[in-house]
């Protein structure tokens, strides 16, 4: 195994829980040669301090799976971790939820690897290649304990990047099941959703956003809403589930608003979509929300769930920018309720918040806060870095009016 030495403040930092550490603050040399996938790290007094993955080509190059003691990295040691993962997800399948996360990464002990279940499909989302040697044993083992149908492969950008040319892994590969259809039908608070496992974004689905789109549901009654940046039209089949007036969707993604349709129909056969009630606008939001705003169109609650709008830390101040002018959009086409998300890991809870408030004011409409919330409770935060799922709920326009 590599042996890592790092600086005396980041040893407590880990020791407390802390589970990245940065290639700039290795600092000792790494031998050559065969590339390893584990490395640990030993204390200035010599004694075990952590054990973890190692991938000497990322950025972000190691990730603590286990501290304290030395422990064996085998069937056991999943086993636990996955066993430990379950009992905080089980409430779940009560509440009519088919598609949740099993396993979010460092919080749930297992650093860079995501497990989503749909169904009776299971999805691994790996963000470091240093999973590779395990990946026969963990897609085994988590398909035994689930008893699923089919594991499907996917990988993060940056690995399906660099795969060698000789890897045997690849994104979207089925690792057990047959390679029919990458649909997946599932369920979330009874209501029905395809996510294709295959090719969709993240995993299929935004599963994070599971609380606040029942949230949603029980805002909308009677309410016309729009929808920006809709995907496969999640937040819209809540807010038809829990009678909105009408629904308009924005994304640029015209096969996202197809599946959209798609997720109507299946929840709510007897209607049509679209429809007068219900209308779907393809291109850019900004765009879009301009020319609303031009033709003096208005929206009881408006949604606005970008995508990430920062990659890396330097674009950070660019991605406040985009949400201050993206609240301001949204608010100028509000009459009562704004929604606004961020995904975006690089921009803490209050920055985000600051941010919508200051373009809710710049576009002059009055404002009130009325909840602040972030992702679902099968994403379980135990480090500053994992809360990257912001949200803010207001009461624009007529202040203080229902
Ligand atoms: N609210 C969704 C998730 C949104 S993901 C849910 O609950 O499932 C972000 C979406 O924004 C994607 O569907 C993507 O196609 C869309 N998108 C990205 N850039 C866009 C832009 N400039 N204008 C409109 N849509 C955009």
């Amino acid at each position: 195994m590599i042996k890592l030495q790092i600086s005396k403040t980041l040893q407590s930092k880990i020791r407390k829980g802390y589970p990245w550490i940065f290639n700039y603050q290795i600092q000792n040399q790494i031998p050559e040669g065969k590339p390893e996938n584990l490395g640990v790290i030993y204390d200035h007094n010599n004694r075990f301090l952590a054990m973890g993955l190692w991938d000497p080509r990322a950025e972000l190059c190691f990730r603590v799976l286990s501290r304290g003691k030395p422990q064996k990295i085998n069937g056991d040691f999943f086993l636990q971790r996955l066993q430990s993962a379950k009992v905080i997800r089980e409430a779940l399948q009560h509440q009519g939820t088919t598609g949740y996360r099993i396993i979010n990464g460092e919080n749930d002990g297992f650093p860079g690897l995501v497990l989503d279940r749909y169904e009776d499909t299971l999805v691994i989302k790996l963000y470091t290649s240093s999973w590779f040697p395990f990946l026969n044993e963990l897609s085994e083992l988590f398909q035994k304990e689930f008893n699923s149908r089919q594991v499907v492969l996917r990988l993060a950008q940056n690995i399906s990047n660099s795969l060698e040319p000789n890897s045997i892994y690849r994104d979207g590969q089925v690792l057990y099941g047959s390679e029919n259809s990458s649909w997946v039908e599932f369920k979330e608070n009874g209501l029905k959703f395809l996510a294709d496992v295959v090719k969709g974004q993240k995993t299929g689905f935004f599963l994070d956003q599971r609380e606040n789109r029942l949230k949603i549901r029980g805002m909308v009654k009677g309410r016309s809403v729009l929808n920006v940046f809709s995907y496969s039209g999640g937040f819209s089949v809540y807010a038809v589930a829990g009678g909105c007036k009408s629904v308009v969707e924005v994304d640029s993604n015209p096969y996202a608003l197809k599946t959209s349709l798609r997720n109507l129909q299946l929840n709510f056969p007897d209607k049509s979509f679209p429809s007068p009630n219900f209308m779907q606008e393809e291109g850019d939001a900004f765009q879009i929300l301009a020319k609303m705003k031009y033709e003096k169109r208005s929206f009881d609650l408006v949604i606005l769930d970008p995508p990430a709008f920062a990659r890396n830390k330097k674009q950070k101040s660019q991605a406040l920018e985009a949400y201050i002018r993206l609240a301001k959009a949204g608010a100028q086409v509000a009459s009562k309720i704004l929604f606004a998300a961020s995904c975006t890991r690089h921009v803490q809870a209050n920055e985000f918040y600051d941010a919508v408030c200051l373009g809710i004011r710049s576009a002059g409409i009055k404002y009130e806060g009325i909840a602040k919330t972030g992702h679902a409770q099968d994403h379980p935060a135990t480090f500053p870095e994992a809360l990257y799922l912001k949200s803010a709920y207001f009461n624009v326009g007529r202040y203080g009016q229902k």
